[in-house]
């Protein structure tokens, strides 16, 4: 069995959400082979050298789930990209680039956040560029943690005062580019997360029908994917 998740967006001042998760790694996630996480599993991330006590607690939860024998996987999200050797050392998990393209039973499935699928949301695309040279990532983390966490608040708020006055499709995948990606690595089944718009969508693509499978965030519900032969996208109800 594999699992997939993404988007919980940890916080520390979303307690219920977090014991959501130490759940999910204690009961569900132990079960399975292989666990993915798609990226924004934090709500920011401002350096591994983070001594925040959420962030070391669920490094250390991960760290557990990888001894007890589950292969863990990340790939970044627009939230957490700056996740680097140090978190991938101390929760054992494989840092993976975006897109990851991986062997599942003989099917190759692709694997992304799914951010730069939403190519209408042009500001955010050049933001992305941005922010994701080396340049900019080595000048940010030569900043003390307390700089860095005061740039991360300051971005979230520019980003959700941003993000409140895009129209609702522009934050949504671009279907073009979805079949674009999934034709140029081959692929009938590729699986994201990022838009918190959990669902199953057939793309029809030139080779016949494919699959995209996006994941859900968590807030009142856990949403997780799971592969054991076929696949199913379930949640549950997180109490409050
Ligand atoms: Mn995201």
């Amino acid at each position: 069995m594999i699992l997939f998740i993404s988007d919980l967006h940890l916080d520390s001042s979303r307690p219920a959400i977090t014991q959501a998760f130490y759940r999910f790694l204690e009961e569900r996630a132990p079960r399975a082979q292989a666990l993915y996480i798609l990226g924004d599993l934090f709500e920011l991330w401002v350096g591994d050298d983070d001594d925040a006590p959420l962030v070391l607690e669920v490094q250390s939860r991960l760290r557990q789930l990888a001894d007890t024998g589950t292969a863990l996987f990340f790939i970044h999200g627009n939230r957490d990209f700056l996740i680097g050797r140090q978190f991938a050392a101390a929760t054992g998990a494989q840092l993976l680039p975006d897109p990851s393209l991986i062997d599942i039973d003989g099917q190759q499935v692709l694997l992304m956040h799914g951010d730069t699928l939403c190519t209408r949301d042009r500001d955010y695309l050049a933001f992305r560029q941005q922010v994701r040279q080396p340049e900019w990532i080595a000048g940010v983390l030569a900043k003390s943690l307390e700089e860095r966490r005061a740039l991360g608040r300051q971005l979230r708020a520019q980003s959700q005062s941003m993000n409140s006055r895009k129209a609702e499709d522009i934050m949504d995948v671009t279907e073009k580019e979805v079949r674009a990606v999934m034709q140029a690595h081959a692929v009938k089944t590729l699986i994201h997360g990022h838009t918190h718009r959990p669902a199953r969508h057939q793309v029809e693509l030139d080779c016949g029908a494919g699959e995209r499978i996006v994941l859900g965030d968590w807030d009142r519900e856990a949403w997780c994917l799971r592969y054991d032969g076929d696949w199913e996208l379930y949640s549950w109800r997180i109490p409050a």
